[in-house]
């Protein structure tokens, strides 16, 4: 066994603990987390492989730079209250973002075991500790300092903020549109993926912080940014509205019945509990063949619902190859190993209907593929005359969003021409007074993103108005 700072770590060669997961032919039939996640012993087996870099190039590949190779010694000590207090310095999520993290892209994709054989399960470990939220020490709040803050959407980006306001001492109040907290994470990504229960425990943690939460409450509707910092009394607003808009495909047939898109499907079953009708009030197509387009994350989770809803044949169909998806890779060897069929280099033109009127089956052109275009990926260009019909009750479209439309009517401060906030690397906007982060700054991004901006902005926040 090679030595490294004194300590024996396992070779190069070592294989990574594999994952805890449930049988694929079990787990496509009912909405179980997919993955059961590490046991102590295997925690313990797998911080073993770490060899505590000098040079940790994890660190520099977490976009938040969450001290890795120092949580992971702690793991060895098997101090795990030491080990969420050090996520919990850069991270206030590391149950979901060990959960739904593309580390594969991130710290894992930089793991210098990972250049001979695999690399350590980083995502893994910061979900055993982040599953075991009573061991971290208690939060220290600062004292009350007599300023309002309203957060503005309860995804992961408004929450982190508001968790980091509270504990400064700021009266925050959370207005969120819908009827619970979470955003993505309880309405987009399913409950075999990240279970309710765990956003549950972070939205019940920022209560116990003193975070007030005002659920049904549109802004924009209800009242504007100049409201919110006049009548009502605000010294400042974090916007954190994401970026759920649907794109449009712009085909024939869009509007059919049974077509739907990706996240009004994710949040009839997701939210609306519409797999459970008629004990919920919230109907969905239970489909024997659905066809869902498009080859991200977004697509995965709907393609996998799908399945758990009764599909024979649920397929992804992208327009490129499987090694141009964007999904996790995951995501797509779990949807594969439940069964969903990938149908690569098609793209729809016009989606039919049966004689009662709902769609049963969509026409889609076949592709190749071309040139790289600005993405690097190479390009699908439609093959002439090779056009097929693929029969489906249900018809999915998972091809992207757009900014989320009620920044414009929060108002107060500018926009880009697509619609999205535009804010300063501290999230702070024209606006004086408007801090904004997450997808609705950068555009569709990742969970870690949100976070990290929600916790920057909050830091902003904080010096700005402790300094009046
Ligand atoms: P959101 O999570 O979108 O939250 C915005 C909140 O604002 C929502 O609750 C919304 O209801 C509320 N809101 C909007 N307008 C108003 C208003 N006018 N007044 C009050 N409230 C309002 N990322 C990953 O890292 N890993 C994954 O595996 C992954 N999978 C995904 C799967 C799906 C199906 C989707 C849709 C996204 C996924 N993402 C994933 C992306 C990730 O979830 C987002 O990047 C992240 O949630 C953005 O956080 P946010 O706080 O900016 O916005
Ligand atoms: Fe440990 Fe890998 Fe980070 Fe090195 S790069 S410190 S082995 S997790």
């Amino acid at each position: 066994m090679p030595q490294v700072n004194g300590r024996f770590v396992p070779d190069m060669k070592s294989p990574r603990t594999p994952d805890n997961e449930e049988p694929a032919e079990e787990r496509a039939h009912d909405f179980r987390p997919v993955d059961k996640g590490f046991t102590k012993e295997m925690a313990l087996a797998e911080a073993e492989r770490c060899m505590d870099c000098k040079k940790p190039l994890c660190v520099e590949g977490c976009p938040v730079n969450i001290k890795i190779p120092k949580f992971i010694e702690k793991i060895r000590e098997q101090d795990f209250g030491a080990a969420l207090d050090i996520i919990h310095e850069d991270s206030m999520l590391p149950a979901i973002c060990g959960r739904v993290c593309p580390q594969e892209n991130q710290c894992e994709g930089r793991c210098i075991r990972g250049k001979k054989s695999e690399p350590v399960a980083i995502g893994q470990l910061e979900r055993f500790l982040g599953d075991q939220p009573e061991l971290a020490s208690k939060p220290q709040m600062k004292p009350a300092n007599g300023k309002k803050v309203a957060v503005i959407g309860s995804g992961p980006s408004g929450i982190t903020c508001a968790g980091e306001l509270a504990r400064n001492g700021f009266d925050v109040t959370v207005f969120e549109a819908f009827f619970t907290g979470g955003g993505v994470l309880v309405y987009g990504i399913p409950e075999f993926r990240l279970p309710k229960a765990v956003v549950k425990r972070e939205i019940d943690g920022l209560k116990e912080l003193g975070v007030k939460f005002e659920f049904n409450s549109v802004m924009g509707n209800l009242a504007n940014a100049d409201e919110l910092l006049g009548e009502k009394g605000f010294d400042a607003i974090y916007v954190a509205t994401g970026a759920g808009l649907p794109k449009f495909l712009n085909i024939p047939g869009e509007n059919l019945p049974n077509v739907y898109f990706a996240n009004e499907y994710l949040t009839r079953v997701n939210l609306m509990k519409a797999n459970k009708f008629p004990e919920y009030d919230t109907p969905t197509k239970h489909a024997k063949q659905v066809v869902v387009f498009g080859g991200g994350n977004v697509a995965m989770d709907a393609v996998r619902t799908a399945k758990r809803l009764g599909a024979e044949r649920a397929i992804i169909a992208y327009r490129r190859t499987e090694a141009e998806m964007p999904a996790r890779r995951a995501e797509l060897h779990h949807a594969k190993a439940e069964g969903v069929e990938v149908m690569p280099l098609v793209s729809p033109l016009e989606f039919i209907a049966g004689e009662d009127g709902n769609v049963c089956a969509v026409k889609v052109q076949k592709m190749e593929l071309g040139e790289p275009d600005a993405s690097g990926r190479r390009r699908p260009i439609p093959i002439e005359g090779a056009i097929e019909e693929i029969p489906c009750d249900v018809a999915i479209s998972a091809i992207g969003t757009n900014a989320n439309p009620f920044a414009k009517k929060i108002g107060g401060m500018d926009l880009n021409k697509w619609g999205y906030i535009v804010a300063d690397e501290n999230g702070r906007t024209s606006n004086p007074r408007i801090w904004a982060g997450g997808d609705i700054v950068t555009g569709a991004a990742t969970v870690i993103l949100a976070m990290g901006a929600g916790k920057t902005a909050a830091a902003s926040i904080t010096e700005t108005l402790t300094a009046e």
